[in-house]
């Protein structure tokens, strides 16, 4: 940390405490070269990728948006608010591990089927249907097939040989 009186670089750390409720680290430093004192604030960085969409458009990724598309294709589904949260947990994680300043649109929605397909399959069918807005049978078929060959229900593999 540099020292914003005179620049040295060699400044050290004489009390560090937790402030606001913990979310953040309150420093107070003193520089090694001119002794002046000073308070530095350290908090974490969520910082999610933006969302390319299919027109090139970019638009920040939005939770309260995922959630209310999410709970609107589990209407009426029996499945627990914690397990919807978790599962939007884990899609915040997949951006933030992506590492990328941008990902596609599509790419979201894909992880969000990949959640409510373990959630509640008819929740996964209404959003996908909605998602892919079906513009043909096979696309519904596609998905629906998609189901019926989950892990698990053995044979259904398509052969390549
Ligand atoms: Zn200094």
């Amino acid at each position: 940390m540099r020292c914003p009186f005179c620049q040295a670089q060699d400044t050290r750390v004489i009390d560090s405490r937790l402030a606001s409720d913990g979310d953040q680290v309150r420093r107070r430093r003193e520089c090694v070269n001119c002794g002046e004192r000073f308070t530095t604030y350290e908090s974490a960085e969520l910082v999610l990728p933006r969302l390319v969409k299919s027109d090139g458009s970019r638009e920040p990724f939005d939770e309260q948006k995922l959630r209310t598309g999410m709970l609107r294709a589990l209407e009426k589904r029996p499945v627990a608010t914690e397990a919807v949260e978790a599962a939007i947990n884990r899609i915040k994680k997949r951006l933030q591990g992506s590492a990328e300043r941008e990902v596609p649109a599509r790419q979201l929605g894909e992880w969000v089927m990949d959640e409510l397909r373990e959630l509640d399959q008819v929740a996964y069918v209404r959003f996908a249907s909605v998602y892919r807005s079906f513009q043909d049978v096979s696309a519904f078929r596609e998905v629906i097939e998609g189901l019926e060959s989950k892990p698990g229900t053995a044979g259904s593999e398509p052969s390549t040989d």
